[in-house]
């Protein structure tokens, strides 16, 4: 169960758990002050799966607060401090949390989010604790507390509340028991081939899977070191961190991540003498000495994956999952074994099946026990297919190469699957053709009525800065000409727009509905 990151931490409490700037701290402090925090959350749950909020930077302290959480027999549920108030008065509302715990850096916010629904806050403060420094910390008998109340969870408790991402409506909240969110770090464990002696960088949000249960919960699952990057996400920031420290081994990102990354080395040009120059090599070794670099939450555009083999001289690994199910589809360990543009075969513990219309669905022992406080949005969300079982509906195109047995995401049903003249375009297929041409920075394409295509196909686009060998693109006569090389004549879009950004959300994706419905 999730809590057995907790069991494993007793078996190695020496070890380093979490660094942030130029602290580090061992599994034993961190461990402690968790068994201090659980003390102040009441002793009796009234209900099961009684939630916690978590209001903590990337940190120390939000571990704290997820492992005393745990200890309490409650579910852990991260909320992120670069939202509003207004916004996290919504999330701790529809998880009915019955306790705040925030770090003591963001003890106003706490304070005026809970007066606003009426939630009692507690402090979480590891430096603070007294804890930090001293030799030893667990005495035998807090030992055998922290067992005994382990030995109290069973694996269909719940053990957190993760927010869906809010790209396609209001975010739902998927409640994953202890048991699914095992699976969960078994699965990446075994097809990712986590270890102890990993390091991850993490500079993912931690209140959306990808930083929560993949960067975070897994390498401590496996008594690994997570190194925090002080937020907010910053290019140089990230190169400098893996070029100083030799020890790091793995690191998670959104395709946009990759995409400042590596428009951020590419500036420090490697013909250049002296100290830019320098900045480059050095940049491109940090990333080719890592032995595990993913990439999920939205399509990685193939421009990105070539210019990372580029310079990293390996291809990404790129997986597709979400909220609900945990991950689902990866490419394989094996570098030279990865294939561009897809998402790979089923994970461990993972079974797919593939609806009439293209839908992905999933059945798996890492699925969520339902949305939280939604039971009918959790009974439409699966569907029966005869013996086989309830499976969960992605609302996720995908198309699966027979041969190889390896998946390509085409896209959201609702959103990136434009019906025009008759035919089902995929908005991601068209992106990854423009984003090709060597003029246009980023891109969105999406579908709005029309009345004799059904749907007409609009390119949001954002030029790169300066001119490209590709050409110049001013004008929809441009692109389409561009297109007319690499597409079909369906799937060349009749509308260019042209802008300074596109709008995203926190793990860099775009809202296509509400970007369509400006375009009306
Ligand atoms: P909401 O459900 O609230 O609209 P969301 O679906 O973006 O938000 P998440 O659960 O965080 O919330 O994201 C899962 C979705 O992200 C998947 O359904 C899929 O559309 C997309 N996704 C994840 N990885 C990939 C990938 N490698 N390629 C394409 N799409 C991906
Ligand atoms: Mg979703």
């Amino acid at each position: 169960m999730a809590a057995s990151i907790l069991s494993r931490a007793l078996g190695g409490l020496k070890r380093p758990a979490v660094s942030l700037l130029d602290r580090t701290y061992t599994y034993e402090e961190l461990l402690a002050t968790a068994r201090r925090v659980s003390k102040n959350l009441a002793a009796n749950r009234a209900k099961e799966d009684e939630c916690v909020g978590i209001l903590a930077e990337s940190g120390p302290d939000y571990v704290v607060a997820t492992w005393a959480t745990w200890l309490s027999g409650r579910v852990a549920v991260p909320l992120s401090p670069s939202y509003p108030n207004k916004e996290l008065g919504y999330f701790v509302q529809n998880c009915e949390a019955v306790k705040l715990l925030h770090s003591r850096s963001l003890a106003t916010r706490a304070a005026e989010l809970t007066g606003l629904v009426g939630v009692e806050p507690a402090i979480v403060d590891v430096e603070g604790s007294g804890d930090s420094g001293r030799v030893a910390l667990l005495e035998q008998d807090h030992r055998e507390d922290i067992e005994e109340a382990l030995g109290r969870i069973d694996s269909d408790d719940g053990a957190l509340v993760v927010y869906t991402s809010g790209t396609t409506g209001k975010p739902k909240g998927a409640l994953h028991t202890h048991g699914s969110l095992e699976y969960q770090m078994r699965s990446m464990t075994e097809a990712w081939r986590w270890r102890e002696s990993d390091k991850i960088l993490h500079c993912l949000p931690l209140h959306h899977i990808h930083g929560i249960v993949n960067a975070l919960y897994c390498p401590h699952f496996n008594s690994a070191h997570v190194r925090f990057l002080a937020s907010p996400f910053s290019p140089e920031r990230v190169w400098e961190s893996l070029a100083v420290d030799d020890e790091i081994s793995v690191f998670m990102g959104v395709p946009t991540m990759y995409a400042y990354l590596l428009s951020h080395l590419e500036g420090l040009s490697s013909s250049e003498p002296g100290e830019r120059g320098n900045d480059h090599a050095k940049y491109a070794r940090a990333a080719e000495k890592l032995r595990l670099t993913v990439s999920g939450s939205s399509a990685c555009p193939v421009t990105v994956m070539e210019r990372w083999e580029d310079i990293s001289g390996g291809v990404l690994l790129e997986r597709y999952g979400m909220s609900e199910t945990g991950m689902i589809l990866s490419n394989p360990y094996n570098t030279q074994e990865r294939l561009v543009g897809t998402v790979g075969k089923p994970m461990p513990y993972v079974e797919v099946e593939t609806s009439e219309e293209g839908e992905l669905l999933v059945k798996s022992k890492c699925m969520m026990k339902g949305y939280y406080g939604m039971p009918e949005e959790t009974e439409a969300a699966f569907v029966q297919l005869g013996h086989k079982g309830l499976y969960f509906k992605t609302g996720d195109c995908v198309e699966l190469n027979e041969d190889s047995g390896v998946y390509t995401v085409k896209g959201r049903m609702s959103a990136d699957i434009i019906k025009h003249k008759g035919y089902k375009v995929s908005a991601l297929d068209v992106e990854n053709v423009l984003l090709s041409h060597g003029g246009i920075k980023e891109c969105a394409v999406v579908g709005i009525d029309h009345d004799l295509f059904g749907q007409a196909i609009v390119a949001v686009v954002v030029k790169v800065a300066r001119a490209s060998k590709s050409g110049s693109l001013d004008t929809l006569a441009d692109l389409r000409a561009f297109c007319k090389d690499h597409l079909a004549d369906y799937q060349i879009p009749q509308r260019v727009e042209f802008v300074d950004e596109i709008p995203r959300n926190a793990m860099g994706k775009v809202n296509k509905k509400e970007l369509a419905s400006k375009l009306l």
